[in-house]
This record gives C-alpha cells, sequence and structure tokens, in this order.
C-alpha cells in the first residue's frame, strides 16, 4: 500500500512542476493537514482505526469509512488525497479526507457492528462536524452503519445532525439515489466517452459486481450497452453475444449470470472496448500491462491502475479514464445530501442523477479540450485531471493565505 501513497505524491509533484504551481501549495498537499490515529476495543479485541484530513483547502473534509482487514495507515492518507483532487476537478466545495479501520465487519456479530459504528464516532468526535468534515460510506460501511454513525453524532451533541454524515438511509434523512450514485455516474462517463469518440456498440467488461459495478452494469444494461463479461472476488463470467445481467441485479451473485466461466485474470486480459474496474486497487501494475487488450479503462475503484502502468497503456493508446473523475458521481449526490440536510432544499432522484451526469460529462470534456490544447504525446488524461485540479487548489490555497497570482 506504500505504493500506492507514493505514486499518488508523485503525480502531484510532477504535475505539480510541469504546471508551474507554485512549491507551498505541492508541500502542502503533500502532508495531510491532520492524522487521527486510535484503537477501538471491541469484545477484549483492539481495532487500529484513522481518520486523515488531508486538506480544507476549498471547503469541509470530505470522504469515505472503510472497515476492511487491508486498510492501512498509508492507504487512508492516499484516499485521503484523491478527495482533495476530486471535489477540486469536478468543483465541489468540499476538501479531502478519509477514513478507515482494520477490521472485517461481516466477521464480528450485528451487535458488535453496531458498537464499533458507535466507537468509531466517538474516536472522531472532536474532529468532525457537518461543518469541518462530512464522512461518508466507503468498502463494508452500508447506509446502515452510517445512519448508527450519524445518530451518534447527533446523541453525543444533543441534537439530531443529518450534516454529520451523507450515504445515509433515505429513512434518516438520506438522498434518493446516493447509493446508486457513483456507478451511475461511472454510467455517464461511458456515454459521454462513446459520444465524443463516436463509438456505437461496444463491448464492456467489468471486474467488481459491488454496490459501484452492479449500478454500472445496471444503468449500462439499462441503455443498451453490451456487457460481455462481469466478476468479482470469486471469479467471473463471460459472453461474447452479450450477458442478460438484469436477474443478477437483484441477487447481487455473479454465480446467477448464465454464460462461460472465467477467471478475473482472464476477464482483465479481454478484447474490449471498455474494460471497467470497479473492485479493488493495484488491478493493472507493470507486471500484467503488457497483455492489456481493452482499448479504453473506466476507473471506478480507487487507484485500480499503477502510475507506471497508466503511462504504459497511454504509450500503447489505450485511454485511461481516471478514478478521480469516473467516481465522482458519490461526491456529487453527497454535496445534494449535504445540503438537503442544510434544508436549502431537497433533491429528487432525478435531480440528483441529472446533477452528476452533468458535472461528469461536462469534466470529461473539459480534459479533453486540455488534452488538444497542450497537445502533448505525454499527457495522460489523469494527468490533466490533476493539473486542472491542482490550478484550482493552487488559487484555493492563495486566496486563503491571501495572496494572488
Ligand atoms: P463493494 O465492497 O460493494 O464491492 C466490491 C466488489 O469487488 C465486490 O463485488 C467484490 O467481490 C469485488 N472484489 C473484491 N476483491 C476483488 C478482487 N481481488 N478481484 C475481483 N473482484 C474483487 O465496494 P464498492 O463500494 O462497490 O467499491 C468498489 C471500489 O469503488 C472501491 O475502490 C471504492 O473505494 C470505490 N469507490 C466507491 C464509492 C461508493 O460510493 N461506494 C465511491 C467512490 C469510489
Amino acid at each position: 500500500m506504500e505504493k500506492f501513497l507514493k505514486d499518488v505524491k508523485r503525480k502531484i509533484e510532477k504535475e505539480g512542476k510541469r504546471n508551474n504551481i507554485g512549491e507551498d501549495t505541492i508541500k502542502r498537499l503533500l502532508l495531510p493537514e491532520r492524522f487521527l490515529e486510535f484503537t477501538i476495543e471491541i469484545g477484549g479485541r483492539y481495532i487500529s482505526a484513522y481518520r486523515c484530513q488531508h486538506s480544507s483547502i476549498l471547503g469541509p473534509y470530505k470522504g469515505g469509512i472503510r472497515f476492511s482487514e487491508q486498510v492501512t495507515r498509508d492507504e487512508v492518507e492516499a484516499l485521503s488525497i484523491l478527495m482533495t483532487l476530486k471535489c477540486a476537478l469536478i468543483g465541489i466545495p468540499f476538501g479531502g479526507g478519509k477514513g478507515g479501520a482494520i477490521v472485517d465487519p461481516r466477521k464480528i456479530s450485528e451487535k458488535e457492528r453496531e458498537q464499533l459504528a458507535r466507537e468509531y464516532v466517538k474516536g472522531v468526535f472532536p474532529i468532525i462536524g457537518p461543518e469541518t468534515d462530512i464522512p461518508a460510506p466507503d468498502i463494508n460501511t452500508d447506509e446502515k452503519i452510517i445512519s448508527i454513525m450519524a445518530d451518534e453524532y447527533s446523541r453525543i451533541v444533543g441534537k439530531c445532525s443529518p450534516g454529520s454524515f451523507t450515504g445515509k438511509a433515505i429513512k434518516d434523512g438520506g438522498l434518493a439515489g446516493r447509493s446508486e450514485a457513483t456507478g451511475y455516474g461511472g454510467f455517464a462517463v461511458l456515454e459521454e466517452v462513446c459520444r465524443v469518440k463516436g463509438l456505437k456498440n461496444p463491448k464492456i467488461a467489468v471486474q467488481g459486481f459491488g454496490n459501484v459495478g452492479l449500478n454500472f452494469v445496471h444503468y449500462a444494461e439499462k441503455a443498451g450497452f453490451k456487457i460481455v463479461a462481469v466478476s468479482d472476488h470469486a471469479g467471473g463470467v463471460k459472453r461474447e453475444e452479450g450477458l442478460i445481467v438484469k436477474d443478477a441485479v437483484k441477487s447481487k451473485h455473479v454465480a446467477d449470470i448464465k454464460g462461460e466461466r472465467i477467471s478475473n485474470k482472464d476477464l482483465l486480459e479481454m478484447g474490449v472496448d471498455f474494460l471497467v474496474l470497479a473492485a479493488v486497487e493495484n488491478v493493472i501494475t507493470e507486471e500484467n500491462t503488457d497483455r492489456i487488450r481493452a482499448k479504453h479503462v473506466i476507473c471506478l475503484a480507487n487507484g485500480p491502475v499503477t502510475r507506471k502502468a497508466e503511462e504504459d497503456l497511454h504509450q500503447k493508446g489505450v485511454v485511461v479514464v481516471p478514478d478521480i473523475l469516473a467516481n465522482a458521481g458519490g461526491v456529487v449526490a453527497s454535496y445534494c445530501e449535504w445540503k438537503q440536510a442544510q434544508k436549502e432544499r431537497k433533491c429528487s432522484k432525478e435531480e440528483v442523477f441529472s446533477s452528476i451526469a452533468k458535472n461528469l460529462k461536462g469534466s470529461f470534456c473539459e480534459l479533453e479540450s486540455l488534452m488538444k490544447e497542450k497537445s502533448d504525446k505525454k499527457l495522460t488524461l489523469s494527468c490533466a485531471a490533476i493539473s486542472v485540479a491542482l490550478s484550482r487548489l493552487e488559487k484555493g490555497y492563495l486566496k486563503k493565505n491571501g495572496e494572488s497570482k
């Protein structure tokens, strides 16, 4: 996981230099503003937990909480930096944060899960709040857990505080469409890439069939796109003429989809128009870049392609749509939920989805124009995305410090 953090920081340094971003801004972005580490005790077990507040240059810290045995301090920091870059890129007035705890909540009882959620909130309580840091769901933290967390926060402050967390269940002040938002956003990006590049009837393979992958597949299939393969951690399934995925969208099991059984490795190496990565980090690395035959890669997971692999794919002519753009649908929806909690206005699902599509499609077009304008063959979409984010962060940083460029 150390590599993930190094890769993210290296990208900031490199794009900072290429775009003449001030040294002070870059130094500030290479270090988190605050990193809280604490221990949760549950049933005699000690669980390490974290909250990283990377940057508040553009607004309150925003980012999910991940409960997984794979969580590390470095991973939490890297993911918080991606949140800062993502919000800056898509123009949402939030900063970047991330949280996590080293625990698999599926291995503990329901009562202990609730205790874990409440203890996590007690640990981060002094540094979070609706105007300072607003956590959200991530891997293994669903709307039920987030509702418990918002309830614990409200209990401590002694009043209902729906703006303290986003991603709550609808009955607890959550937003219609929030749970589908990231997958839907990925679908909106797919539509835009096809429109801009004039692609018709592309073949699509999707790794990951959880919240993000499943919702991506659902909207893509509904719009008539051909999904030729999908997988989860246990393996995949393929059918060249197109899978019928809609039944499995209900059961959420790849095993319920009819087709030829394949491994995750087979799926990654398929000759498709789009390879959509919606599972975990470091899926395409220097080790397998040579075998990737997809023409476009859409990164819905955070950090699924390493920095070097991204450069190598770009050299081969593969278009890699970066995570900070492709998976930004969730944070656009979070912003709508946060505004809703401030009682500014209630958002319908249609409004949320239209905001996501407008935002992500607009950002993709902005990057396309920048790539044309620079006409630098080495410039990847990810570099262009980071350079747009960095120039917005630099403006914010100078404004905060009373200077201007
Ligand atoms: P999830 O836990 O709901 O689903 C993950 C899926 O990936 C599951 O189908 C799982 O079986 C599969 N998987 C796990 N390990 C795998 C492996 N080694 N090979 C193949 N498949 C594997 O998680 P999610 O919420 O869908 O998140 C997926 C990714 O998207 C994560 O990187 C997350 O940080 C990112 N993301 C999620 C959101 C969101 O709103 N949920 C927002 C932005 C980014």
